[in-house]
């Protein structure tokens, strides 16, 4: 190539999507296995008439949905083009080169990309021996340049979750001109009271004055719209002014902004399906352990197996037997939890592995 690109790009690692096999049972991606609601698929067929509009950029409607459902007024609220975007707004809209951005590893794979996308500093945490978010030391590895510290919470790939307290206390020890967002991309599937929702935590530090924390939440995994693309943030509305700052215009297209209403629409019979998934998660989970496997207590539509060593090898069993899990090598292999039959394919593989 003739031409000269940022040379630190060329050792960016790229971010690995799951992987999709005709034929193979797809446990890799965290998606909700069922399609989506008949409802929500002819409100995307009547808008796809007016495709050749623009989309409304300010996602009004959307927005205005979301302020009701969580209690909050619209300006607390951003969209963006997944919430893996607004990952990356939230880095631009505080970072620049010197500045770092905290986070737990292993955790989302898209905090480190997006961090030396922007061209900011990545501070990696590592998780406790129990698979869960280390708070101490995140806090201890804030310095005067920590701009923004992600706290995933239930952790991907870990499943992990961090209760009320515990993400009080962190807040407490971060100084208020460096922000904490919570990424609750799983908090549909979390059934632990002891595990706070991160809008009304939010809301009790705004009002103790304190605007640097933020939430992330998507359309991706409990309301099955992977597909379209759209998540929003729930922030104060300094931090969600500069959001929109740095949001792509028209990036949150229209099908995906009528998809997330309708979706808002058919919440009950959304939320009935993630408490089968939770039913499922529970049964897979004691499944393996029984088996002999260490699995992480999960909060999250996936479970979490630490095999180390063995995760390249775990990861080939389960493909010969037509099931794709996501293996992070060296380190643990991570599957969704799917309909009862695809679980069921899965623990027949897991049971099988002689590793
Ligand atoms: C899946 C996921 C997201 C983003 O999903 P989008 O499809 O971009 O909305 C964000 N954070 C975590 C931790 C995730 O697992």
């Amino acid at each position: 190539m003739t031409v000269r690109t940022r040379a630190d790009l060329s050792a960016l690692p790229s971010y690995v999507p799951g992987k999709t096999i005709p034929g193979a049972i797809k446990l890799a991606s965290n998606e909700v296995s069922a399609g989506p609601l008949p409802s929500v698929v002819r409100a995307i067929a009547d808008a796809a008439t007016a495709v050749n509009r623009y989309p409304d950029t300010a996602a009004t409607d959307l927005v205005a949905r979301l302020g009701q459902k969580l209690g909050v007024a619209p300006e607390h609220v951003a969209v963006g083009c997944g919430s893996v975007t607004l990952c990356q707004q939230v880095v631009q809209a505080t970072c620049t080169e010197a500045d770092e951005v905290v986070f737990p590893w292993r955790s989302f794979e898209a905090y480190p990309i997006i961090t030396q996308v922007v061209g900011a500093q990545a501070v990696r945490v590592p998780l406790t021996e129990g698979h869960g978010l280390d708070l101490d030391a995140m806090a201890a590895a804030i310095t005067p340049k920590t701009r923004l510290v992600f706290v995933c919470n239930p952790n991907n790939p870990t499943g992990t979750a961090l209760r009320t307290e515990e993400i009080e206390r962190f807040i407490e020890r971060v100084p208020r001109d460096a922000l904490v967002v919570i990424d609750e991309a799983y908090r549909e599937f979390v059934d632990d009271d002891a595990i706070p929702d991160g809008v009304e935590l939010a809301k009790r530090q705004w009002a103790a004055g304190r605007d640097n924390v933020a939430v992330l939440r998507t359309f991706s995994k409990a309301y099955g719209l992977a597909g379209l693309r759209v998540g929003y943030a729930v922030a104060s509305p300094a931090v969600a002014e500069t959001l929109r700052k740095v949001y792509v215009p028209f990036s949150v297209n229209a099908l995906a902004q009528v998809a997330a209403i309708a979706s808002l629409d058919a919440e009950d019979e959304l939320m009935a399906r993630c408490r089968a998934i939770v039913g499922e998660r529970a049964r897979v989970r004691s499944e393996l352990v029984a088996a002999g496997f260490e699995v992480p207590v999960t909060q999250a539509n996936f479970v979490w197996l630490p095999l180390g060593e063995r995760t390249a090898a775990f990861n080939e069993h389960c493909l010969a037997h037509k099931v794709i899990v996501r293996a992070f090598v060296g380190d643990g292999v991570r599957v969704t939890i799917g309909e009862p039959e695809e679980n069921d394919a899965f623990l027949a593989a897991a049971k099988s592995f002689e590793g």
